[in-house]
């Protein structure tokens, strides 16, 4: 049997006559910059997020840069983020000339740690990133009290995270902006590379649609630097066709990750540790991640069995070579540095199948019956 980590076909024979038909509505109108489908799929993102403004940019990295950016963050000021992340993440504040400032992870849910983010505010810190991994909100309640305080800025990085949910508030509620990818392996994927900012302040999200478009307002009157970062039009036009689709697709892969859950608990036991849910959280799986002893050995092992997985992340950011002149070293983050050596994602997404599941736990099995 082969189980791959994400198949995407069978999404997209299930919606082929809709897409094909919205992206030909697209190239029959030829508005291909910034029209209908771009407004009516902010308009939707912002209300399924429970704030009033979307703005559709180029891809998730740019959402985060444009929020810092708006949000006023300047080149030598400072941004608290995890480094346990994907590299936009950091890369955001790196790109303005600002510096990341890496704050440990929970053990359990892998989110910045609110307990140790004040030790790391100086007066150059001007912003918060947290980032809801894999698909679970961050500790918001007490970042956003940490933010108040100290009058700092929340940049959601909810690349992974859209649909979830913390006291049954969404990305964007807390936070000053949240970000998403529409990468094509996010919950919410375009054909290509597309992302969206949304936000309740009016001021940042006017100045976030100016940056997007060279910080051009009027047209060809430029009070302020910006770039060409939009979502395109037919990303935007196939993104309008699968965003209702949305709840039903979390909702499956909340069911194959409370099935794997089920049977690792019942055939590992506690050899291999499963995802922790916080109980205020709805965690909606962008991906399932285990953690586990020998992780390298039983990787490769279920490789030649045909499963595919992936470590989300291998290295962390603190000690990535492009940062070493921020002068981390390892031992600086020791939550996060295990982490990195005993993460393991394995294939979830809404058309994965119940017999490749146990397949893939039954693999697992046999691995730890001979290691
Ligand atoms: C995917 C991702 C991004 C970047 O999104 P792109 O659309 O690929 O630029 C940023 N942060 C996290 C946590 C991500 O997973």
């Amino acid at each position: 049997m082969k189980v791959p980590m994400l198949d995407l076909t069978e999404q997209y024979q299930a919606l082929k006559s809709d897409i094909n038909q919205a992206l030909e509505e697209v190239m029959s109108s030829a508005r291909f910059i910034l029209g209908d489908n771009v407004k009516r799929l902010e308009k939707s993102i912002a209300e399924y997020s429970h704030v009033k403004y979307g703005v559709g940019v180029g891809n998730g990295s740019d959402a985060i840069h444009i929020s810092l950016v708006a949000c006023g963050v300047e080149p030598g000021d400072e941004v608290i983020c995890p480094a346990f992340t994907f590299f936009a993440t950091a890369g955001a504040v790196a790109r303005i000339g600002a510096v990341p400032v890496f704050v440990d992870i929970e053990e359990k849910t892998y989110n910045l740690d609110p307990s140790k983010i004040e030790a790391a505010i100086t007066p150059k810190t001007k912003a918060i990133i947290p980032v809801h991994l894999y698909g679970q909100m961050a500790d918001m309640d007490k970042i956003a009290e940490i933010a108040n305080k100290h009058n700092l800025a929340i940049v959601e990085d909810a690349a992974q995270a859209i649909g979830s949910e913390y006291k049954g508030k969404k990305a964007g509620e807390l936070g000053t902006t949240a970000t998403y990818s529409f990468f094509p392996t996010k919950n919410l994927g375009a054909y290509g590379d597309g992302g969206m900012i949304v936000t309740n302040n009016a001021e940042i999200a006017e100045t976030m649609s100016v940056i997007r478009v060279h910080g051009s307002k009027p047209k060809y009157f430029h009070h302020i630097l910006g770039y060409n970062s939009r979502l395109d039009e037919l990303q935007a036009a196939i993104l309008n066709v699968k965003f209702p689709y949305l709840n039903d697709w979390s909702k499956q892969r909340i069911d194959r990750a409370e099935t794997y859950t089920k049977l690792i608990k019942d055939q590992l036991g506690d050899l291999v540790v499963t995802p922790f849910v916080e109980e205020h959280n709805y965690h909606i799986f962008h991906q399932y991640t285990i953690r586990v002893p020998k992780r390298d050995e039983l990787q490769a092992f279920l490789k030649d069995q045909g499963v595919a997985t992936m470590i989300y992340y291998p290295k962390s950011l603190h000690l990535q070579p492009v940062f070493a002149e921020l002068g981390y070293k390892e031992g600086d983050l020791p939550v996060t540095e295990k982490a990195t050596e005993e993460v393991l994602s394995l294939p979830i997404f809404p058309e994965l199948k119940l017999e490749q599941q146990e397949y893939v736990v039954s693999k697992i099995k046999e691995f730890y019956s001979t290691n």
